[in-house]
């Protein structure tokens, strides 16, 4: 398989400053060095509690934002200019959380369907009409939707809405940030097993976003584990699932419901919050919350993130 997307050591620092007139205090480091690749046709799932970097990860391979560091290769071009930076904004496209406040409430939805490929110079009218209504029965809704307004459709409708907007200027690559985390739990799955059929029939790649490991399960090839900026494991979803290594990962997926009423997992309860990116703890950034942590390398030394096996890496002391 291709590589399609390629992220090196990019960083995302904001500083901080005291007062009006006051220096710079410090800087939060957002995201704090994070690399991974995609292949063209794969799902990376990027999973981690609110604050992790993994929102912001996806607007910096979106650029949205400007990286502080780090590069950002798309289909073997850096993304570096005005030229790749116009190619990327129609080959990459984006799922957002909350459909509703993604779409313009005075836009009609085949208004707001068409208006990717209005800014992109593709079609005319006619065939821009034609195109909205084939991306609506692609994404289970009806021609008739187009002259409808948002708000006349309900959460699962309109992320539904949200995709055929994603897909109307045929992206290659689709970040679908926490796309299903604000619909309810019987709608999640419908709208999961959507972008998994669109995936197949268009050959799409997708940067998946969520908070929890139990939405990417089925959908991810790969999943990233973040915290505090950094990715601390990075395995095959089968790998993760079956032998997670890092103490976060088993936290994350201790919480993650089993269908088996038979079987119980035993809950691993983390201590405390996220701690600031403005302050994050010394050595390992985990080591305040972490159930196994020692006093000495824990608290002392950064971990690297180490491939233990093939195409499974972790960042931790004392496992692998
Ligand atoms: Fe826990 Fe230490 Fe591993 Fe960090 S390096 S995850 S603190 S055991």
């Amino acid at each position: 398989m291709t590589t399609l997307l390629e992220v090196e050591g990019l960083a995302k620092h904001y500083p901080v400053k005291r007062g009006l007139l006051g220096g710079a205090q410090g800087l939060v480091r957002a995201v704090d060095g994070v690399s991974f690749a995609i292949a063209r046709g794969e799902t990376l799932a990027l999973v981690g509690e609110s604050g992790c970097g993994k929102s912001t990860t996806a607007r910096l391979v979106l650029r949205l934002i400007e990286p502080t560091a780090g590069t950002i290769r798309f289909d073997g071009t850096e993304v570096s200019g005005a030229a790749e930076l116009r190619a990327l904004r129609r080959r990459v496209q984006v799922v957002f959380q909350d459909p509703y406040a993604s779409l313009n409430p005075r836009l009609r939805v085949g208004q707001a369907i068409a208006e990717p490929m209005e800014v992109h110079g593709i079609g005319d009218a006619a065939s821009r009409a034609a195109r909205v209504k084939e991306l609506l029965g692609l994404v289970g809704l009806a021609p008739f939707h187009a002259d409808r307004y948002p708000h006349e459709f309900s959460g699962g409708q309109r992320q539904r809405i949200g995709i055929a907007r994603a897909l109307a200027v045929q992206p290659e690559l689709v970040v679908c940030d926490e796309p299903v985390s604000a619909l309810d739990v019987s709608i999640q799955a419908q709208v999961v097993n959507l972008l998994e059929d669109l995936q197949e029939k268009f050959g799409l790649t997708f940067l998946f976003i969520a908070h929890d490991l139990s939405v990417v399960e089925h959908i991810s090839d790969r999943v990233a584990v973040m915290y505090l900026g950094r990715i601390v494991e990075i395995a095959s979803a089968r790998d993760l699932y079956t032998n997670p290594l890092h103490p976060y990962t088993e936290a994350l997926l201790s919480a993650v419901p089993i269908p088996d009423p038979t079987v119980k997992r035993q809950r691993i309860m983390l201590k405390g919050d996220v701690p600031s990116p403005l302050r994050p703890p010394s050595g390992c950034h985990f080591h305040t919350r972490c159930p196994i942590a020692n006093a000495g390398s824990c608290r002392g030394e950064v971990p690297e993130l180490r491939e233990v096996s093939p195409g499974h890496w972790v960042s931790c002391h004392l496992r692998g």
